[in-house]
């Protein structure tokens, strides 16, 4: 089945086309900068990349270039049998995939202002492909529906009950697809050897989840992405009296702090330099005492947090490192393991050496989990979904 898989962001909007029997991605694409100057969309078919600098004033006529960049390139629209829209936050709602219907994108909107840089758009992207294109099905995968019937000890906040439920504050998590989808392929690949699994979503936002038998247990991330490790801008855990104390010695506004936790802290506060781990690896192995630093938090992090989603399943198989620093990074992988020493895990320096795109062990045999890298394909995972929902 052909599927058309949309991210949309506030300002973004990619997209790819896959063959869910195939696996193959036909072309794929981001149109950036919608609604401000200097729009372009960058398109990649069969291995040949281009950059079209258009005008992009809305998601309305992003989506268009998008359909029209397909057609222009051969494929048949028609042959385009569903279109799966990552959502970001599906609150309250939706504990699953779920085919498209007006109520639907009541729900997006309506639970929107926990995640409002994301909701409003996805949803006015879903609403302008069943406009434009009415015999195409749409599928919605959120991203915090994995972690939605997670177990209540690990997911209400000790406020008060009357605020809890005015306000549906509980830890949604995030990263839901990918961490589905690692759980998919690596249970595949392992069978019966895995029944515990924490995977390790680790690129500029990250986020660890416990996943027992197919089920999340506990996550990181919180009622935003705010919560759980350090990321490339974030945070992660602090004291959230810092936001107090931050607002009224410190004299700086709600939308002050909110801008620098999330997008002035992290890896980049931390390493003076940059959010990017690379550069920040570079920099260390240079001598630069803070990104030594860095890095140290970094990894402690990661492996304190591991040792948490552990906890939420008594014990662990599989650890499992995905996105971007989880794939390409041998350091944070042999580092993290490092930490993790004393619980018995062990990884095999020349197998962490490996760059591939195929899943891959890189434990010893005789570490007491087993340790792999799996690269995550969540538009693959949405494409899978769109086609159990409208496929058949
Ligand atoms: P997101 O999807 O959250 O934007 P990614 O999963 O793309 O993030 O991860 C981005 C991070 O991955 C960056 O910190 C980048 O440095 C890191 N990364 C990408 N490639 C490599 C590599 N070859 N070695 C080390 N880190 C890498």
């Amino acid at each position: 089945m052909n599927v058309l898989v949309i991210n949309a962001g506030s300002s973004s909007l990619k997209y790819q086309l896959l063959d869910t029997t195939t696996h193959e991605v036909k072309a794929k694409g981001n149109c950036e900068r919608i609604g401000i100057n200097d729009s372009f969309i960058g398109h990649e078919e069969r291995g040949q990349k281009s950059k079209m600098d258009v005008e992009l004033p809305n998601h309305r006529v992003a989506v268009q270039y998008v359909f029209e960049i397909l057609k222009g390139a051969g494929f048949d629209i028609n042959s385009i049998e569903g279109i799966g829209h990552r959502v970001v936050q599906g609150g309250w709602y939706f504990s699953k995939s779920e085919v498209v219907t007006d109520d639907t994108l009541q729900k997006v909107r309506e639970v929107a202002p926990l995640a409002p840089l994301h909701n409003y758009a996805e949803a006015d992207v879903i609403e302008i492909c069943r406009d434009l294109f009415p015999s195409i099905g749409n599928v919605i995968v959120p991203d915090t529906a994995f972690h939605f019937n997670m177990p209540e000890k690990a997911s209400r906040y000790a406020l008060p009950r009357d605020v809890v439920d005015k306000y549906h504050i509980r830890k949604y998590g995030a990263h839901g697809t990918s961490h589905r989808y690692i759980w998919y392929l690596t249970h595949k690949l392992m069978g019966e050897k895995t029944h515990k699994l924490i995977s390790c979503h680790i690129g500029s936002g990250a986020s660890l989840c416990a996943i027992q038998d197919g089920k999340s247990m506990d996550t990181t991330m919180g009622l935003t992405p705010l919560d759980g490790l350090i990321m490339g801008t974030r945070t992660g855990t602090i004291d959230p009296a810092t936001v107090f104390y931050l607002y009224r010695v410190g004299g700086y506004s709600i939308d002050e702090i909110d801008t620098m936790m999330n997008k002035q802290s992290g890896l980049r506060a931390l390493s003076d330099i940059s959010s990017d781990s690379r550069d920040i690896e570079q920099a260390a192995s240079e001598g630069n005492e803070h990104c030594q630093m860095t890095l140290k938090m970094f990894y402690y992090r990661i492996a304190q947090l591991i040792a948490e989603m552990a906890q939420s399943m008594h014990g662990f198989d599989t650890i499992v490192f995905t996105a971007g620093i989880g794939e390409n990074s041998e350091l944070t992988r042999a580092e993290v393991a490092k930490e993790l020493a004393w619980l018995g895990i062990k990884i095999d320096v020349e197998k962490n050496k490996v760059r591939s795109d195929e899943p891959r062990i890189i434990s010893t045999d005789d570490s007491a989990a087993t340790v792999l890298v799996v690269p995550t394909n969540e538009e693959l995972m949405i494409a899978m979904d769109v086609e159990d929902l409208l496929g058949k």
